[in-house]
């Protein structure tokens, strides 16, 4: 199986990658608005074809990108049923059995965060993902969001304590650089539940914490029951001067077949060293400006700023931190040439 793990740093929300190498189809779980992005660059880069995004919850700490990913891939959505979010293709209820080809997991219905949270178990029960109902050395809060602490402590005692002592734990989130626990880790030393504690025990130490009311609950809740669909149009910027991917690592490109179609509403810039740009038979007709990367930062004002600017390279290495020092220095239209000038020879 295709594994990855990715953290929103905004909300320490992990975000969670798993696909099946043959079929190359794909499940996100608790995918985060505003990474869409990144999510949908890694699933290019890695050629995976994402077929569902599950949240384990209606969460009050950021929006979902569920309908996001729906609009731009066609993906399902799946969530508890008890939810009842708006856009959801595939509701889950306990015990249910869902996936794409390759890659099943089980539903399990563990409420007491919310009454809507699940837990997701791979089919070997070797990996959980438990949301919030169990993080690692803690749990969700109770105190909100028809929170229950005698329900929580009874999903995670009797659902997933249940599970294999070495099943994997992976949680929504860690505030701790933490990234991952297993059953058996967290019922010896789980700050709330572990080392036998029994509910009196839990439900006592869940009352007594006073926690702050959460900073995106009353925005993200009411999103989130529309499967994070925006109200207000708002969207994660995507540039559309032109055909632009913004790459896994942070880098808008534009490939070589639209800057040649649209060569003339843009301004080229080569980035590569003096002797290099003199030896290259192609450069002359493509590149408009000469500025080497090492000089780039002290020369920005040479540039102008009436055209889109394309970066060029040899390899596409270097015109990539152009464009990321371009970008960070304001100019709004940048992309790199994918694949540098390599493969005009
Ligand atoms: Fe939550």
């Amino acid at each position: 199986m295709v594994f990855r793990q990715l953290f929103d740093t905004t909300s320490s929300t992990f975000t969670y990658l798993l696909a099946d190498e043959k079929s190359r189809e794909a499940i996100l779980i608790d995918p985060v608005f505003g990474q869409t992005n990144r999510d949908l660059a890694l699933l290019r880069e890695l050629d995976l074809t994402l077929k569902l995004a599950v949240d384990t919850h209606a969460h009050a700490d950021h929006i979902t990108a569920a309908w996001l990913l729906k609009e731009k891939t066609g993906c399902q959505i799946a969530s508890a049923k008890v939810i009842n979010a708006k856009h959801v293709d595939l509701p889950l209820e306990d015990g249910q059995k869902f996936g794409v080809q390759g890659v099943t997991l089980t539903a399990l219905s563990t409420p007491g965060h919310t009454d809507g949270c699940m837990s997701f178990v791979t089919e070997d029960r070797s990996m959980v993902f438990t949301g919030d109902t169990l993080l690692i050395r803690g749990c969700g809060r109770s105190d909100f969001q028809q929170g229950s602490a005698h329900r929580l402590f009874a999903s995670i005692t009797e659902k997933l304590f249940t599970l294999p002592d070495q099943c994997k734990v992976y949680p929504a989130h860690d505030y701790n650089g933490r990234t991952m626990s297993t059953i058996g880790e967290e019922k010896a030393y789980n700050a709330r539940v572990g080392a036998g504690a029994n509910e009196t025990d839990f439900v006592q130490y869940m009352m007594a914490m006073r926690l702050p009311h959460p900073k995106m609950i009353d925005e993200a809740v009411p999103a989130n029951l529309r499967s994070g669909e925006p109200q207000d149009g708002h969207m994660p910027h995507v540039p559309n001067w032109g055909d632009v991917q913004i790459t896994y690592a942070g880098v808008p490109e534009i490939d070589a077949i639209w800057l040649e179609q649209h060569r003339s509403e843009v301004r080229v810039l080569d980035v590569r060293l003096e002797n290099e740009a003199k030896d290259c038979a192609i450069a002359p007709t493509l590149v408009d400006q000469h500025i080497a990367l090492d000089v780039l930062r002290d020369r920005l004002d040479e540039i102008p700023k009436d055209k889109p600017i394309v970066t060029v390279c040899r390899s596409g290495r270097r015109s990539a931190l152009a464009a990321n020092i371009l970008e960070q220095a304001g100019f709004e239209k940048v992309a790199s040439l994918s694949k540098g000038l390599n493969q005009f020879q």
